[in-house]
């Protein structure tokens, strides 16, 4: 491992800087995650971790909830948001019970209560005093918040909402932290007043409250709220994900989020004509978070498959990689390894700058609502949400793949792997199903392209369009690591893709809208994520540009090409067909395509090791016995395997071994089997 650290041509605390944006950051979080690793007693890394133990549902979330006090108690006595949004294994914050109250919770405060309900409720928040839920989905309604069915009925008399769950379809199942955790939640209801039904609003519903109760809390919701499903699910067991039923539950009118309507004593309801945008806006702020934290779990996957890659030798032959003393092989040296690694390592830094470019509009986009100006909305939410469908389904593919470089080991839960890969996959599903995410962005191009309205990421399509898309690529070899010569590729594809849908949509047709829609919809997708691909690549360009020192330049100006060339060129490539179905590459620039990536895949082996480093992953975060720093595989394997509680307890008396040593081996090993059968004849 040490060998393979040191080949590296760039300085890897460098890139580390750059991802965490200062020297002063990195020193923060260095000792943000010592103190809560040495809390946790994770810090001691020979001893095999919590989460792998032999632990029952109860077991696993009150890991969650030791590990949620920690870090927030870290926050709150040494003054840092950085577990406000991840854990301590950077994994999203809703994997701990408290994690959705500063993910979700309190910024949904901020973003949809009114100034007076903020001044109440903001610092009952922040000093903990409520613990907050998320409850939108329901049993029969995810995607579809218009046909969320729980009501909010106002009752003028006595000048409260009465929440009901109406149908059985319409208990809420899945919000976290709704089991046992939370005080209180925003319930998604349709509030009804005067038989009016004026759609789905928030409203503010507590739960239980310990200083109305003394100290033992008696849940006042109906019973049923507080059961919970954890280890039900694929990942985040940790987490008390809940459901609840509401029989006639009653808050007071002032529950009601009034930021953008209003509720009268007398029933009388109006909403203020930004209320939908500012609607968006919350959504567009999860999103955005989400893709950051994307980048960095990815980024841990990667850590640990190409660290084990570096140190698991097998077969022979002579490469760069092999061991002199033993003559075998590092795994990572063979071509299809080193090509799955290095070009899942290049999404995993396009996904860490398009995210901070997110982060740019995000911020720029607050500035001017500040203002009461949402001129930067459409832009700000299509890409929040073409960007959490394009980097979620891109890390959940990529850590697969990654999981599957590793071969069996790689299947082992304590490699890590199962649980990244098992964790980046919900975030394909939750905060918006990603194909109804990439609706978001077509929406957004056709509408534009239709009302011939070009906005500034869609000039290449304007421009692209009016010139009629009938030009060839003209590069050959080493020109196809040219920037321009790239992004040529992509804006080509994408301002194609989207003018031929725009075409095929906007022509005359006995269908509704929606099924015309319906119809296109494979063809919306792919241009939807070419629109994308090509944000994308324009930001990993775009950062280049700010990187001082050459060295990490150089590398990640390689890194810029191999993920744009992989992109047309790899097997796994999704709509890739998108760039040759027109003839705009031809098979002879393929194979300078291919030779290109060879050359760029033999120039970054050397600084594999570096490129994950980079990203600062203490081994108690990783939690992979196969992706520790010092590259100490088999030794830890063994060290782990021998503390699992199955081992540590086989041989005692009364134990699972003994009981199905008695129950089960020791009868077959008699023959008693044979008997059986004997007798039954
Ligand atoms: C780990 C986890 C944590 C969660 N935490 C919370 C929480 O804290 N609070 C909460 O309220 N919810 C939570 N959820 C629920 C989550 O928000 C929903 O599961 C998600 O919004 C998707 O909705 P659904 O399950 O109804 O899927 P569906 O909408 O039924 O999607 C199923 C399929 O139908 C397709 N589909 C649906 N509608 C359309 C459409 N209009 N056009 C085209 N295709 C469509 C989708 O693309 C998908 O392929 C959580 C979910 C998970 C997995």
């Amino acid at each position: 491992m040490k060998q393979a650290r040191n080949k590296a041509s760039f300085d890897s605390t460098i890139l580390t800087e750059i991802i965490y944006g200062s020297r002063e950051n990195v020193q923060k979080i260095n000792e943000a995650f010592a103190r809560v690793e040495k809390a946790l007693g994770t810090d001691d890394t020979s001893k095999l971790p919590a989460c792998y133990g032999n632990m029952n549902r109860e077991d696993a979330f009150l890991e969650g909830l030791k590990a949620g006090k920690i870090t927030w108690e870290d926050g709150f006595v040494h003054k840092h948001d950085l577990f406000e949004t991840m854990n301590h294994q950077w994994t999203a914050g809703n994997s701990n019970p408290f994690g959705l109250h500063t993910l979700l919770f309190i910024p949904f405060i901020r973003n949809q209560a009114s100034p007076e309900q903020c001044k109440i409720w903001i610092p009952q928040c922040e000093s903990g005093e409520i613990i907050g839920c998320y409850a939108q989905t329901e049993l029969g309604h995810g995607s579809f918040v218009r046909g969320i069915e729980t009501t909010a009925i106002f009752d003028e008399m006595t000048d409260e909402f009465i929440i009901h769950s109406p149908t059985f379809s319409s208990s809420k199942y899945w919000p976290g932290a709704l089991g046992f955790t939370a005080t209180h939640a925003v319930v998604m209801a349709r509030l009804i007043s005067h038989g009016l039904d004026h759609g789905v609003h928030a409203f503010m519903c507590p739960g239980w409250n310990l200083e109305i109760l003394g100290n033992a809390p008696i849940i006042f919701w109906p019973s049923e709220t507080t059961l919970t499903f954890a280890r039900l699910k694929m990942a985040y067991n940790a987490v008390d994900n809940g459901y609840a039923r509401f029989d006639q539950v009653r808050i007071p009118r002032t529950n009601l989020f009034m930021k953008s309507c209003h509720l009268s004593r007398q029933g009388v309801y109006k909403a203020s004509k930004n209320r939908q945008k500012l609607l968006y806006g919350g959504m567009l702020n999860s999103r955005r978070i989400i893709n950051r934290i994307m980048a960095f779990k990815f980024a841990q996957a990667l850590t640990i498959a190409i660290r084990y890659s570096t140190v698991r030798e097998q077969g022979q032959g002579s490469t760069s990689f092999a061991n002199p003393q033993i003559g075998e092989i590092a795994i990572m040296s063979y071509k299809h390894q080193n090509y799955r690694l290095l070009s899942n390592l290049a999404k995993v830094y396009a996904v860490f700058f398009a995210s901070q470019h997110c982060d740019d509009i995000h911020r720029i986009h607050q500035q001017k609502i500040a203002k009461d100006d949402h001129s930067g909305l459409p832009y700000a939410h299509m890409l929040a949400s073409g960007l959490k469908a394009w980097a979620t389904q891109t890390a959940a593919d990529g850590a697969e793949d990654a999981r599957r470089c590793c071969g069996g080991h790689g299947y082992l839960m304590i490699s890590g792997l199962p649980e990244i890969f098992s964790s980046l996959t919900a975030m394909t599903t939750l905060e918006g199903d990603n194909y109804v995410m990439w609706q978001q962005v077509a929406k957004y191009l056709i509408k534009n392209i239709n009302h011939n309205v070009w906005p500034e990421d869609m000039s290449y399509i304007q421009r692209r369009s009016s010139s009629g898309l009938h030009e060839k690529c003209q590069a050959r070899g080493n020109e196809f690591r040219s920037c321009k010569v790239l992004l040529d590729i992509y804006e080509h594809r994408s301002a194609r893709l989207s003018t031929e849908v725009a075409v095929m949509i906007a022509a005359p047709s006995n269908a509704a809208g929606t099924d015309v829609w319906n119809t296109y919809m494979m063809q919306l997708f792919s241009a939807a994520r070419a629109h994308i691909e090509v944000i994308i690549l324009k930001s990993f360009i775009g950062h280049l540009d700010r990187i001082m020192d050459n060295a990490t330049k150089i590398v990640l100006s390689r890194l810029t090409s191999l993920f744009a060339l992989t992109g047309i060129t790899s097997p796994g490539a999704i709509d890739a067909i998108g760039f040759v179905e027109d003839g705009y590459l031809s098979s002879c620039q393929l194979r300078d395509i291919r030779s290109q990536i060879d050359d760029l895949l033999d120039e970054l082996l050397p600084d594999a090791i570096a490129l994950t480093d980079a990203w600062n992953f203490t081994d108690a975060s990783l939690c992979s016995a196969i992706g520790m720093k010092d590259g100490n595989v088999y030794e830890t394997i063994i060290e782990w395997t021998r503390q699992l509680p199955i081992n540590v307890n086989a041989g005692k008396t009364a134990d699972v071994f003994a009981e199905g040593f008695e129950t089960s081996i020791k009868p077959i090993l008699r023959g008693q089997l044979q008997m059986r059968e004997r007798a039954r004849l």
